[in-house]
């Protein structure tokens, strides 16, 4: 893509997109130039932070790590962000964008550390400048594999511009209730957008995995479905969505690492926020899982209460 001019072109479709911006299902149509949406963000990147990260599934660390570039703020607005100061705090980082040789340039550092992939964490609504910056690495040498690491709540239209630029898609599926999506995370239609989302991702990359000779994943789709306490997330739900409407062959990340972060403690009528998961809790979500998904990828997490 990068010989033909492809990789640049899909950059310029995507940066015309800031124009109007329907970067993600919020369609907030501002112009990113010269205004801010919902997601509080310039037309320009803003990185949070980046490096090598262990803590990322072990398909994806591997031995020496996955390539995490965190972009700063975010199109939803979770009750229980574990990353709020970066994903939350719009204010903490107005003044800290950057270009595109300077993302350019943080990953060829990443692919020189030995880095595995370099891994967009939270890319929907800077995804314009990432692909720019990717043409700009791609042509000094950048040859590791793309991680799009989202929230899941990403507009098919720009996620069909990323056909054959991103290797492996890791969003999330955060809810099956549209009014759980709209009182923890602020958009009245997240599991529609979401499912749309993962429908087109798995358009493009399928069920199959390709792996390095290392162990690595080289190229697919790994949903991550973090439980909730009370069941919030509709784990159930959503993972018999995910076998019945796309395959049961795709690869899940099954989480119990939610801890009460945030805001979460605060939400009225939600108590069940301000603790972890139990073992019931836990014991259920296996079993949906048991009964939903055969992807011998799957990867579940040691529950720790
Ligand atoms: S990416 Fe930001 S500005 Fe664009 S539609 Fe989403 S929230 Fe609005």
């Amino acid at each position: 893509m990068l010989a033909t001019g492809e990789l640049a072109y899909r950059a310029e479709r995507l940066e015309a997109l800031y124009a109007c911006c329907e970067l993600c299902p919020r369609k907030c149509r501002i112009d990113r130039r010269s205004d801010l949406g919902a997601c509080r963000t310039p037309a320009v990147p803003v990185v949070a932070s980046w490096g090598p990260h262990m803590g990322e599934e072990p398909p994806l660390s591997g031995s020496r790590g996955s390539g995490t570039i965190f972009l700063a703020n975010c199109n939803l607005t979770c009750a229980y962000c574990q990353n709020a100061d970066v994903s939350q705090s719009p204010g903490a980082w107005a003044g800290d964008a950057t270009t595109a040789m300077d993302v350019a340039r943080i990953m060829l550092e990443l692919q020189a550390c030995g880095c595995h992939n370099v891994n967009w964490v939270s890319p929907t609504h800077q995804v314009p400048a990432l692909v720019r910056a990717l043409t700009l690495a791609a042509g000094d040498g950048l040859v590791l594999p793309v991680v799009y690491n989202s929230n899941g709540y990403d507009a098919p239209e720009a996620l069909r511009l990323l056909d054959g630029v991103i290797d492996i898609y890791m969003p999330d599926l955060k809810y099956a209730a549209a009014r759980t999506g709209s009182a923890l995370s602020g958009v009245p239609d997240y599991p529609a957008a979401a499912r749309a989302a993962i429908a087109e991702m798995f358009r493009q990359v399928g069920a199959a995995w390709e792996i390095a000779p290392d162990g690595t994943l080289r190229r697919g789709l790994l949903v991550r479905q973090l439980v909730l306490p009370d069941e919030l997330s509709g784990t159930s739900e959503s993972l018999l969505w995910l076998a019945e409407e796309l395959s049961p062959d795709i690869a899940v990340s099954l989480m119990c690492q939610y801890r009460p972060h945030h805001r979460a403690t605060q939400l009225a009528g939600y108590p069940g926020l301000r603790r972890t998961v139990s073992r019931d809790e836990w014991k259920a979500a296996l079993s949906a899982l048991a009964r939903s998904n055969r992807s011998r990828h799957t990867l579940v997490q040691q529950y720790r209460g």
